[in-house]
């Protein structure tokens, strides 16, 4: 799995609440650490469609997604 898009993932910590809905959807890309805050263990880990479900389902919508080569922000879109 995996994708090829280098992807630049931003979360903020902040507004983050820990209910794990990015590491379900893409267990390879996000994971919960001490504080039960998520944050980013392989932006290449999951396919870029698990990446994008997981920044969607974000309840909060705290998680960004950048093209890095091109600078496109994926999500969420302006
Ligand atoms: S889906 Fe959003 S609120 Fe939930 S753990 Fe992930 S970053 Fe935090």
């Amino acid at each position: 799995m995996g994708n090829d898009r280098k992807l630049k993932i931003c979360i903020d910590r902040d507004e983050c609440i820990g209910d794990k809905a990015c590491e379900n959807d893409a267990p390879e890309t996000f994971a919960m650490d001490d504080d039960d805050k998520a944050m980013v263990i392989n932006p290449q880990g999951d396919d870029l469609e698990s990446i994008m479900v997981a920044a969607e389902n974000c309840p909060v919508e705290c998680i960004t997604v950048i093209d890095e080569a091109t600078g496109e922000k994926l999500y969420p879109k302006e």
